[in-house]
């Protein structure tokens, strides 16, 4: 079999969309399981913005999202003059002609046709005139769509969509300024970038159809095409920026990790037997256009965020922050990678599990980060008060022997609350406001143990100077 070539051809519109990037993704998954390639192409004849923020938005979700596609990436407009050449080409093949009629005619011959009840399709009077006959003004080149018979397309989605030929128009291939249309140079683009499988939204499942009439009349071999169904909201709405968010770069700033985003993405539409956690290679495997449902997809938060929070928990801690260093260096920029480094590196062991975001990570850590004095927030505050106090006072010259491994600790901590004939629960709450600052905090052996012995009993000894200085 011949090499797999599939694509990915994002219209510059400022954003890269959310459905866009899961389209990218199932050709990126398609094409890396096969050995094959993927390809990008920027769609940008409508707004000639190669170089634009728009262009460098897509460029920016492909590298954040690890989608990474073979070879340069090609820009429509700059393939105009090959879009051109080859309406020419069937021009000169009989399979186009030029079209003198203007707007107007073709506005009354719709009337006409509305009048009388016939369809209203455009039935140009210039499809069969001879070039002897042609007058000396501007002319569209439309293709001679076929009148009679059907188009199939044979969708390895949707099935087998038959279109009647009668219901098809001839095609405007070249404006009457000269300039190609987009059908033609999405065909021509993918026929010349050799690409085999056509992947991509069913909004596009229309224009199949007509993309097909160039290929017949171009004889290419058709890819092979799959219509894959939009992304709703978690309303079931169509998506809209009201009820998600619509683009990717949202789901970056909310510090959801790529590697669970394209998990949950590769889900969106797409299943495999029951497997919801999987990694790329597994999903690279796995990824065929058999499973890929023919209703549309739900966003659903909660199970990105479950599969994220898998992801951030089974990525190495080396890995991990390099990750939130990149994070960082775009979302965070006030956390710098010594920080990350010597602060939060130590502390990975205790708070991945527990994070489904970056966001959370970093506020997990929050402890290691932030500097003496802790100033407690109020909830933990209120819980620095009579015999908690006396607790901490209690506990911190024994923690000076201490010789610093969670078993010890732990021993430490329970002979306090058995001297204060309490239990651990009324210790933990305290020692959390005075380490953290906070009350939801990792546990406070595992904060202990990261910050040290001298950092650990320096932060208690701040909480009994200010605490008993208040109280006097
Ligand atoms: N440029 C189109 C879009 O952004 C995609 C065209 C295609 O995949 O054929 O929706």
């Amino acid at each position: 079999m011949s090499e797999i070539v599939t694509r990915i051809a994002p219209s510059p519109t400022g954003y890269m969309h959310i459905g866009t990037a899961r389209t990218a993704l199932f050709n990126w998954l398609y094409a890396r399981g096969r050995g094959g390639k993927f390809l990008l192409r920027v769609e940008d004849t409508d707004r000639g913005r190669s170089n634009s923020e728009a262009t460098r938005a897509i460029f920016r979700g492909m590298e954040w999202l690890g989608l990474h596609f073979d070879g340069d990436p090609v820009f429509q407009a700059d393939q105009a003059a090959r879009h051109v050449e080859i309406a020419h080409h069937l021009l000169t093949q009989g399979k186009a002609y030029k079209c003198f009629s203007s707007q107007e005619e073709i506005e009354t011959f719709r009337d006409n046709a509305r009048k009388e009840g016939r369809s209203t399709l455009f039935r140009s009077p210039w499809r069969h005139t001879a070039a002897s006959n042609h007058p000396d003004r501007p002319f569209v080149i439309r293709i001679k769509a076929p009148q009679n018979g059907k188009t199939i397309i044979k969708d390895k989605v949707q099935g087998d969509i038959t279109i009647r030929n009668d219901q098809i128009d001839d095609m405007v291939l070249l404006r009457a300024d000269g300039t190609p249309v987009y059908m033609l140079a999405v065909v021509v683009d993918d026929h010349d970038m050799g690409v085999t499988h056509v992947i991509r939204g069913d909004d596009h499942l229309n224009n199949a159809a007509r993309q097909m009439l160039i290929y017949y009349a171009m004889e290419w071999p058709l890819p092979t095409y799959a219509h894959v169904p939009l992304i709703f909201g978690e309303d079931g709405k169509k998506l809209s920026k009201r009820t998600g968010a619509t683009s990717l770069e949202d789901y970056q700033q909310m510090g959801y990790p790529a590697s669970g985003m394209r998990n949950y993405l590769s889900r969106l539409g797409w299943s495999h037997g029951n497997a919801e956690f999987f990694t790329d290679k597994m999903a690279k495997d796995w990824f065929d256009l058999s499973g890929i449902g023919r209703s549309p997809a739900r966003l659903d938060f909660k199970k990105l965020k479950n599969l994220c929070g898998q992801h951030i928990a089974k990525t190495s801690d080396a890995a991990l922050l390099h990750e939130l260093s990149e994070y960082c260096k775009v979302i965070r920029k006030d956390i710098s990678d010594e920080e990350l480094k010597s602060k939060i590196g130590p502390a990975l062991y205790c708070i991945k599990e527990h994070a489904k975001t970056y966001i959370e990570l970093l506020e997990k850590s929050h402890f290691c980060l932030t500097e003496r004095p802790i100033h407690p927030d109020e909830k933990a505050a209120s819980l620095l008060t009579g015999d908690a106090l006396q607790m901490i006072k209690t506990l911190t010259p024994q923690l000076q022997n201490a010789t610093w491994t969670r078993e010890d600790l732990e021993v430490i901590c329970k002979i306090v609350t058995v001297t204060f004939n309490t239990s651990f629960g009324k210790l933990a709450g305290p020692l959390r406001a005075v380490i953290a600052g906070k009350t939801s905090t990792p546990s406070v052996f595992d904060m202990m143990v990261v910050l040290g012995k001298k950092e650990t009993i320096a932060r208690l000894k701040d909480v009994e100077h200010k605490i008993w200085h208040v109280e006097k």
